[in-house]
């Protein structure tokens, strides 16, 4: 199914996976896709590794199919355009497509070191046009968001315009880049529907359980960290037990304070650990029903 459709009657719960690490053992990514999708999210989107290639695309291929034709709930396929040939990523969509998936996250991606772009997609407005002309009417297209302004962007105004151009360009829904201060997504909330953004926007929200991970993340997005955040990592992040405790009830407050804001949807980062996962969908999933 298409996953836009479930915004009409509920508050959308979904979870992001990532496939095969070459460090580890696929059986794990198996495993826990396995335990993910028992704890019920209405869908599973599958990253695509960064820098491109034909094992990237085969990885996000076969467990989005996994999820959706095993499992049987929806899955989302990402398809980042910066190191994909139209001929590429035309295959690619057949491909899907052969699977029964219907629901794919449209994105630029980013240069990554030792791969060079292609040159074919500089936007990810040019990747969701793409989908649309190469399979009219058939994929229901997804494109990210970000709160606190995409790192590349000119200006906020401008990454707003251009979020609108977006989805002029094909893109249903959105899904946010994760953020801790839950006032970045009200205010870019206000700002997207006075632009004239009406369509649903799902909040990433990403449970931190290590201090290393919080770290990361700021590298990576260039997320804020609010104070009473960057307090729980100082207080915890010495001791992995309660910081994973004290990550998991950052994330509940977060999201609990989302819903009561009529969010659109939550899409959960989950770093393929489900028991993370599970102590969080086993308080909020009742709440989204
Ligand atoms: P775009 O929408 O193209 O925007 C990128 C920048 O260009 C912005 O600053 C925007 O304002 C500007 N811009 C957009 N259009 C134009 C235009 N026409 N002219 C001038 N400027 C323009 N990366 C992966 O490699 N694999 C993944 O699986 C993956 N999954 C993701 C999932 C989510 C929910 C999010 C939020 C990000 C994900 N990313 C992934 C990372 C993403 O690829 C990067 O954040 C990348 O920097 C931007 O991608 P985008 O699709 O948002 O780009």
């Amino acid at each position: 199914m298409k996953v836009n459709e479930l915004f009409a009657h509920k508050t959308v719960f979904s979870f992001e996976v990532y496939p095969a690490k070459k460090t580890a053992p696929i059986q794990v990514v198996y495993d826990a896709v396995d335990a993910l999708a028992g704890l019920g999210p209405d869908f599973i989107s599958v990253t695509y590794g960064a820098g491109g290639g034909a094992a990237n695309a085969a990885a996000t291929v076969e467990i989005a199919s996994l999820i959706e034709n095993t499992y049987h709930l929806p899955a989302v396929a990402h398809l980042p355009g910066i190191n994909l040939t139209r001929a590429e990523l035309g295959d690619l969509l057949m491909r899907l497509a052969a699977h029964r998936l219907e629901n794919v996250l449209a994105l630029r991606g980013d240069v990554t070191p030792g791969t060079k772009p292609t040159g074919e997609f500089a936007h990810a407005s040019e990747v969701a046009e793409f989908i649309g002309q190469h399979i009219p009417d058939y994929f229901n297209i997804i494109g990210a968001c970000y709160p606190e302004v995409h790192p590349e962007a000119t200006s906020a105004e401008d990454d707003l315009r251009w979020l609108r151009h977006k989805i002029e360009a094909g893109v249903d829904q959105l899904a946010t880049q994760l953020f801790f201060d839950n006032r970045h997504f009200y205010e870019f909330l206000q700002r997207a529907r006075e632009a004239g953004i009406t369509i649903p926007i799902e909040a990433g929200i990403m449970p931190v359980v290590n201090a290393r991970q919080a770290a990361r993340m700021v590298e990576l997005c260039g997320t804020n960290i609010p104070p009473d955040f960057a307090e729980l990592v100082e207080r915890y992040g010495d001791d992995d037990a309660e910081m994973r405790r004290a990550g998991i009830d950052y994330a509940i407050t977060q999201i609990i304070d989302l819903i009561e804001h009529d969010v659109d949807g939550v899409h959960l980062y989950t770093m393929n650990d489900p028991k993370t996962a599970a102590a969080i969908a086993d308080v909020i999933k009742p709440l989204t029903d």
